[in-house]
């Protein structure tokens, strides 16, 4: 096939043509904006920033989003170059004027000879031709149909579900208790995976009434359109009936209170070792469109949880992607269909950067299928390679949730000191590791091009 198909005209799809476009092929973007809008983006633009207009850490040394800004630049690419023409003054972050930044990355793509713009909406999966699906967090409700009927519904998720994160030395353990339900799990790790918080009766009316009362923040129009269900907010549920918790979440059975063994719990909030360390538990199932504030003041009421210090708040963002683990070969193709690849936010890569990293990635993987050819994996001492390894591959399919570009992504280098004093050592040779290997695999990328 001699045109490349990009549905999704956003960080990742802009990105994926200009690759493409530049290493001599045609492209074709389809975009559905301004026909068809999502609740976030406000413009018909390519490439529009929908929420914060930060890049985040431009340092290359010593941050792996900033090395990751230095892989994109090295390879040429239009968001990281366009982002510089329009920086702002932001200390060691890369701010972006975002309207006249997303006006400069679509003259830019329409205008170049090898790529044209179809403001139209894709609601099927294609069955032939060369194809990079790049639709983002808020997939069209039609595609992401069609993308579920082809990978099984439980492969694709409509929302991040933040619970509440605490750290374990801020518990009250002469209140609560470590067990897990029906004394599942044999070794001493799975036994105290889960901690329990008691309520009685009354702890439990008051609970519902802090919550129903509680300060919300309300979900945009559009947002939930009818995916909601996996994952309601714990006051959602609530508000469905003040006994719902007590059959949900919060349900007290298959287990028994040490500190007070006779009388049975009348409901039980339940947190689960949220690192290998136990220093952080999770509220299990307390996803909350609660205000900070508010949670804060409604979770101290479970007791135990009164001094709680919380590492994280809750939270709830509708975000479309993938169990690209079990669906994504190597080369960001669907298993199922290698004709398309999918690239950005839906692969499970979570930020602008990230995505329109992937997007870098899948567009180089496209144009060198073109041509006939097959790149090498990009090695995962980069940035771009710790990421996409990760997605497909390294992550856990079980637990799978979006991820940042981060050092804990990268193979150690050997020798060098480990711990906090070591770190910024460590740190530079990471990025200097993947500079030259980034280099290497540009220039097998580059190399038999037009
Ligand atoms: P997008 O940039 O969203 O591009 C996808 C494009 O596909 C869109 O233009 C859309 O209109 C189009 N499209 C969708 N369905 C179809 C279809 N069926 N046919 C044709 N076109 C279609 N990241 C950050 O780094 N910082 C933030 O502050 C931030 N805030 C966010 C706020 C919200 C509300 C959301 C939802 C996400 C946020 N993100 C943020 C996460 C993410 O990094 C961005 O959404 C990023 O734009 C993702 O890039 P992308 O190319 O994968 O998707």
């Amino acid at each position: 096939t001699d045109t490349l198909h990009i549905i999704g005209g956003g960080m990742a799809g802009s990105e994926a043509a200009w690759q493409v476009a530049n290493l001599g092929q045609k492209v074709v973007i389809h975009e559905m904006r301004p026909k068809v809008e999502t609740f976030a983006h406000r413009t018909g633009n390519l490439a529009e920033m929908v929420c914060s207009n930060s890049f985040r850490s431009d340092d290359d040394e010593q941050n792996a989003v900033g090395l990751l800004h230095w892989e994109m630049r090295a390879a040429g690419g239009i968001i990281m170059t366009t982002a510089d023409q329009h920086k702002l003054p932001a200390g060691g972050a890369l701010a972006v004027d975002r309207d006249p930044f997303a006006e400069t990355v679509t003259a830019t793509l329409t205008s170049h000879p090898n790529i044209s713009v179809s403001f139209e909406e894709i609601d099927t999966l294609p069955d032939d031709g060369q194809w990079i699906i790049a639709t983002g967090p808020l997939t069209s409700s039609k595609l992401a149909d069609a993308i579920a009927a082809e990978t099984g519904a439980e492969a694709l998720a409509f929302f991040d579900a933040i619970a509440p994160i605490i750290y374990h030395d801020s518990i009250d353990m002469s209140k609560a208790w470590m067990q897990s339900r029906y004394d599942k799990g044999e070794t001493e790790e799975e036994r105290t995976a889960y901690l329990n918080c008691p309520m009685t009766k009354e702890d439990y009316e008051g609970f519902i009434d802090a919550l129903l009362a509680a300060d919300k923040t309300e979900f945009k129009e559009g947002e939930t359109a009818g995916y909601f269900d996996g994952c309601l907010p714990i006051e959602v549920m609530a508000e469905r009936g003040r006994e719902t918790l007590r059959f949900g979440p919060m349900k007290p059975v298959g287990l028994t209170n040490e500190h007070d063994p006779q009388n049975k719990a009348y409901a039980v909030v339940q947190l689960r070792r949220d690192n290998a360390l136990g220093t952080l538990y999770n509220i299990v199932g307390f996803q909350t469109k609660m205000k900070y504030g508010a949670q804060v003041d409604v979770f101290k009421r479970i007791p135990g949880l009164e001094n709680a210090n919380f590492a994280r708040l809750g939270g709830i963002h509708r975000n479309t992607f993938l169990n690209s683990p079990t669906l994504l070969d190597d080369q960001m193709r669907l298993k199922s269909k290698p004709n398309i690849r999918f690239a950005g936010q839906i692969t499970g890569v979570e930020g602008y950067v990230e995505s329109a990293a992937m997007g870098l990635l899948a567009g180089r993987l496209a144009a060198a299928d073109m041509r006939g050819e097959t790149l090498g994996a990009v090695p995962n001492t980069t940035a771009t390679g710790a990421l996409v390894t990760h997605i497909t591959g390294g992550a856990d399919a079980k637990t799978f949730q979006p991820m940042n570009v981060n050092f804990g992504l990268f193979p150690p280098v050997e020798g060098l000191k480990s711990g906090r004093r070591g770190r910024k050592d460590r740190y530079k040779a990471y990025t200097d590791r993947a500079k030259l290997d980034w280099q290497a695999w540009l220039g097998t990328s580059d190399a038999n091009a037009d």
